[in-house]
């Protein structure tokens, strides 16, 4: 896309700029947006859509409401600045005996958590909510003696309205985004792993409205039949019609559309228009009104990648293969 890599927020995370949301947030008063994309002309937002544990589904919402915030916008979303604590039971922890206990100790940024031979001590006071140490005591030892819970229908409406500050940085028409509703995955791209996706090939699905789009992305899963030996066939949700994530998670996955349309974001009232495939030279010339090696030819000609290079050696059969590209022919 011949963009630049810039890490919006800054290399520590705390390069922002403060969005007042002016009371139309149904949870957040204010959200810190990352002072790049805040200073940006336009946004275009590229998400893949899928299914998320904490915010239930991942889309365009998501893609600005969490990827526009700074570090202290995503403690603010996710709820820790709003006073959602860790949730401690300390006779779960077997202290040193723990496998993890050194990681455990160290992971805290605010030096709050001792582990001794007796157990698990933590300084509620010194606690800024980061819950490093409760998705290591739960992803990683297994043992949940320090547990975080994320509250959907909260959760994704902190998220709609970080994604309302994030828009709120720019003029009226200037965010677009696309979704793409292939691979659509029952969790996020960030874990270590993947999954069979639970339905496949829906298209890129493209909006000014993000609530829209997510909604729009949401139903066409749902009419979508399941893919076997995929969650949806575990959990009995292949046929069409059925909310696939709603049955996966056991819950209503939805919050983030219903934080979109609350807070005046968007709407949820949309028509699909199907852009039809066109292959034509015409097409091309439309959306490809330059050639892009017109534009490698200028930089070509002050520094050429092959410059310097014998590629009369390019080519040359290898040795025992006659026709390497057609080995049929
Ligand atoms: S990871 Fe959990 S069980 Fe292990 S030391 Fe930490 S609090 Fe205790
Ligand atoms: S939530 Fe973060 S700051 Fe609080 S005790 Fe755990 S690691 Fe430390």
């Amino acid at each position: 896309m011949d963009c630049p890599v810039i890490i919006a927020d800054g290399w520590l995370g705390t390069d922002d700029v403060i969005v007042d949301l002016e009371g139309r947030g149904t949870h957040l008063t204010k959200q810190f947006v990352s002072r790049a994309i805040a200073d940006a002309d336009a946004l275009l937002s590229v998400a893949h859509f899928k299914g998320h544990p904490a915010g239930g589904y991942g889309g365009s919402l998501k893609n600005i409401g969490v990827g526009g915030a700074s570090k202290r916008g995503k403690m603010n979303l996710h709820g820790a600045l709003a006073g959602d604590k860790p949730v401690i039971n300390a006779d779960l922890c077997p202290g040193r005996k723990c496998d993890w206990w050194q990681t455990c100790q160290d992971c805290c940024p605010e030096g709050a958590i001792e582990i001794s031979e007796q157990g698990l001590k933590i300084d509620q006071e010194a606690c800024v909510y980061c819950f490093s140490c409760a998705n290591l005591c739960v992803n990683m030892a297994g043992i949940n003696a320090i547990q975080r819970f994320d509250h959907l229908p909260a959760l994704g409406r902190r998220i709609a309205d970080s994604a309302l500050a994030t828009m709120m940085t720019k003029e009226e028409g200037k965010c677009f985004f696309m979704n793409y509703a292939i691979d659509i995955t029952p969790s996020c791209d960030c874990y270590g792993w993947t999954d069979t996706p639970i339905v496949n090939g829906l298209g890129i699905l493209a909006s000014l409205d993000p609530v829209a789009v997510d909604k729009a992305c949401i139903e066409l899963m749902n009419q979508a039949p399941g893919l076997i030996n995929s969650e949806a066939e575990d959990y009995n949700a292949l046929s069409p019609g059925a909310k696939k994530l709603n049955i996966i998670k056991g819950k209503d996955v939805e919050a983030q559309v219903y934080g979109g349309v609350e807070n005046g974001m968007g709407t949820t009232d949309y028509e699909i228009e199907e852009v039809p495939l066109d292959r034509s030279q015409a097409a091309i010339a439309k959306f490809y009104p330059e050639v892009r090696a017109k534009k490698l030819k200028l930089m070509y000609a002050s520094n050429h990648p092959l410059s310097g290079l014998d590629t009369a050696s390019f080519g040359k059969v290898t040795e025992g293969v006659e026709h390497p590209r057609h080995p049929k022919k």
